[in-house]
Order: structure tokens, then sequence, then C-alpha cells
């Protein structure tokens, strides 16, 4: 902790300084947040690979099954194995129980063709919002920066 510089003492150099140190904590933060959202990325490619990798066996598997069983007939347990290998897979939004893993404010629309982007910093953070491409913003009321986001 370092020590609290009186107002009186406090220059326009010392505050910037001060502004400096408090935008590159922010920024590390971000990278921190970027670095570990890439590392769930991967590993969710990589579960996503291993799942496909086992349909694929699984449907073989039963289409070998039905070959084998009973050829040029329907076999029950085979024609029902691909059935469910054939429907769709559940929508995302059907997924998401579990908590949520970022802020998700979205950016203020700054301009009419700015894209907007949600805040990737984890829920209930302090400070200004920001994106995946590093852009930070906050609102002007200030009931947004003191209650966390639920
Ligand atoms: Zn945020």
């Amino acid at each position: 902790m370092t020590d609290r510089i009186p107002l009186d003492h406090l220059t326009s150099d010392a505050l910037d300084a001060l502004y400096e140190q408090l935008e590159a904590a922010e920024a590390s933060e971000t990278q921190r947040q970027l670095t570990a959202a890439r590392k769930a990325f991967a590993s969710a490619t990589t579960r996503a690979a291993r799942a496909e990798a086992t349909i694929s066996r699984v449907r073989a598997l039963a289409q070998q099954w039905q070959a084998s069983v009973r050829p040029g007939e329907p076999h029950p347990a085979a024609v029902a194995v691909l059935a469910v290998l054939d429907q769709p897979a559940p929508t995302a939004a059907t997924q998401a129980t579990g908590p949520r893993e970022h802020c998700g404010d979205l950016k203020p629309p700054f301009s009419d063709t700015a894209e907007r982007t949600e805040c990737i910093l984890r829920p209930g953070h302090h400070g200004s919002h920001a994106d995946n491409t590093g852009c930070r913003w906050w609102h002007a009321d200030n009931e947004h920066q003191e209650q966390p986001h639920a």
C-alpha cells in the first residue's frame, strides 16, 4: 500500500501519475480476464471436438449394429440411437443455467455504426466497463458504478 498524498500536496503531475497507475491496473485486469476467457474457449473447443468424435463413434457403432443384427430390417434400438443423435442440440439459452461469467453491460451507442459489444469483466467489477477490444466506458449516473451487476 502506498502512502496517501495529502490533497494540498497533489500536483497536476502527481494526479496524472495516479490516473496512469489506474489505467495500467485496469488494463492488467482486463488482460487477466481476457487470458482466462481464451483458456475457457480453448478448453470448450477441445471438449467439443472430443464430444463430436464420441458421437461419430456411437453413430458408426449403431449403423454397424443395424447392419449386422438384422440386415435390411430396421432394428428398434439402433434406430432410436440414430434418431437421438440426429436431434438438434439444445440451444445455448437452455444450457446457460450456471452463473454469468462476465458483466455483460452493453456499450453505449457511441455512433450509429459502432457495434454494441458487451463488457467482458467479471460480474460486479468496479470501475469502468471494458469490451474485448479494450474499449472502456462508464455511465454518467453513479448508481450504475456503485451497484454491482447481478
Ligand atoms: Zn462491466
